[in-house]
This record gives C-alpha cells, structure tokens and sequence, in this order.
C-alpha cells in the first residue's frame, strides 16, 4: 500500500491542481495573426473586470504574447496591479483622449513580464466623461490614438485589453468603438445576471451606429465558491444563455487573487501554482485557442 493516502479531498485537490499545472506547462498557444482588441466590460461595480484583465494579460505575456492593457478607469486599478507608475502628473490615457498626445508617449512597460505593457490612467481621467462631451468625435477618441500607435510601434501586439469603469458612459463607448470582442465578467452571485440586458443592449446599439464589428466573444465567470448552490446554478444559468461565449473555465474565489494587486503583481507571477493563477492561465489559454469572432 502506498505510504501517501490520496483517497482525501485534501490529496485529490492537490494531485488535480498538479495535473491541471503540468496540462498548461506542456502545452504552448497560438498566438493571432492579427492584434485582437479586446474590452473587458460590465457596469456593474466589482465583478472582476481589473482583476481579470491584468491576470489574462499576464497570462498571455507569460506564454510568450505580447500584451498591451489599456486602464480606461480613473480609479487606476489596473496601472496598480500592472505595477506601472501612475501619479497624477503621470502622462496617461487621459492625456491621449483628451489632449491628443500620442499613445507612445505614454505607454510603460510593467514589470511583471517581458511583452506586457500598460497605458496608464490617472485620478485627471474622472473629469474625462465630461470633458469628452464637447470633443469632436467624442466616440471615436480611443480607437483613433489605438490605431495610430498600432502603426507606429515597432512592437507587434498580439493582444490590446481595455479595462472599463463601472458604468456605460463614453469612456466605455470610446473602448467597445475601439475594439473588435467584449469579453465580459460575471461574477457568480445572485444578482449575477442583472444588468446584463441593460449591457448587451448597448452592446447591439454600438453594433448598429458605431461600430459594425464588435462582438461579446467571451463571457468570464469569476470569485467562484464552489461550496455554494447558489454559485452552480449561476454557472448553469449563465451557460444555459451563452453556451458559445461562456469559457469553460470559471475563476474561483480565492485569498491570493485578491492580495495580490497590493504588491503591484498579478496572481500569476505573485504565486503561480496557486489556483486562482492556474484558472487564470486556462482562461487566458481558452481565449488564445478561440480565434476572433
Ligand atoms: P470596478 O467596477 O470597481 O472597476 P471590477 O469589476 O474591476 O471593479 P475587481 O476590482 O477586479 O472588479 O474586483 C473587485 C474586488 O474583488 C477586488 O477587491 C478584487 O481583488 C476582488 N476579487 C476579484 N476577483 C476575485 C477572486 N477571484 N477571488 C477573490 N477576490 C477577487
Ligand atoms: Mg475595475
């Protein structure tokens, strides 16, 4: 008999965690041919829109893309856990959308790996949403200074991430005018499904009048717990709507991904082998495999 008991659910989440950790150490992922713009949205507050953007992001670089997010909320959480300098005299997204200077000059790289960059917001970017009212072309401010460095960089990326506010103002315009795939996190709660409507109509009203292009590719179930009813049938919900855009992973609830952006670090470098980090590189790894919409 062997001397190590792997008949306790202690045993067994080890030996799976292990498997799932060899699974994504053996396997490599595409990368696009061609950039895919992604904007990570959902007005509700808090349900792992910066979380998952940063760990996707990180994810990604780590397996050899190169990665470029864009913090489009004033609140900087995004530049914060990217580790990315971003004090209000900071050059940032504000500067770009507002006052015409070129993403280039504002772009860092972050610390966390090689190919991941970050276009930084700052607290000047609150008064954004009014100043833009005003702006010729107050839509389309984001997608113009995006495809001018595109072209300009000598970097090729891969991937462009867009982390929105909670709300559906015209920062949030300016980011699903700029992108080609919404990717949209739902947090595996009660009122999980509320608002969505709300969202997905605009979603439809941007199709119609801004930009034919854009499509929800991915829908992202996060803080899962797995010890709650309530949390399964939010995931068998939210399949049952989307069973095309849902991935079949879901992020579960978890201490490290959450302490993490306090150290400047996303889960994935801040402790790889943890779960929240593994479901993460899944995610990102069922993201690379799907090709754009
Ligand atoms: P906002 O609408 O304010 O921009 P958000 O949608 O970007 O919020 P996050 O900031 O990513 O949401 O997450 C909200 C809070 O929940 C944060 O404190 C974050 O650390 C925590 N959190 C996110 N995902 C998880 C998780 N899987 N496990 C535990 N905590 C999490
Ligand atoms: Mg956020």
């Amino acid at each position: 008999m062997s001397s190590y008991d792997d008949t306790t659910p202690l045993a067994r989440e080890v030996a799976e965690l292990t498997r799932r950790r060899i699974a994504l150490a053996d396997s490599s992922l595409p990368v696009p041919a061609a950039t895919r713009i992604i904007t990570v949205a959902n007005q509700k507050g808090g349900v792992g829109k910066t979380t998952s953007t940063v760990n996707l992001a990180a994810a990604l670089a780590q397996a050899g893309a190169r990665v470029l997010v864009i913090d489009l909320d004033p609140q900087g959480n995004a530049s914060t856990a990217l580790g990315v300098e971003h004090r209000a005299d900071t050059p940032s997204v504000y500067d770009v959308i507002i006052g015409d200077t070129p993403m280039i000059d504002v772009v860092q790289s972050s610390p966390e790996f090689p190919g991941l960059a970050c276009i930084p917001a700052t607290i000047h970017l609150a008064g954004a949403e009014i100043e833009l009212v005003s702006l010729v072309a107050r839509e389309q401010r984001l997608r113009t200074a995006l495809e001018n460095f595109l072209d300009q960089t000598d970097e090729r990326y891969h991937y462009v991430f867009i982390d929105c506010p909670p709300s559906l103002g015209l920062l949030t315009i300016n980011a699903f005018v700029a992108a080609r795939e919404v990717l949209i996190p739902i947090q595996c709660e009660y009122y999980a499904l509320e608002g969505l409507s709300q969202l997905l109509d605009n979603i439809k009203l941007i199709q119609r009048h801004l930009n034919p292009k854009l499509a929800v590719s991915t829908i992202l179930l996060t803080m899962y717990d797995a010890r709650t009813n309530l949390a399964n049938q939010v995931v068998e919900e939210v399949r049952s709507h989307f069973p095309k855009e849902v991935l079949t992973t879901v992020i579960p609830r978890s201490v490290r991904i959450s302490e993490a952006p306090s150290y400047g670090q996303s889960v994935i470098s801040y402790d790889g082998n943890s779960p929240g980090s593994i479901s993460y590189r899944e995610a990102a790894a069922e993201i690379a495999r799907r090709s754009a919409a």
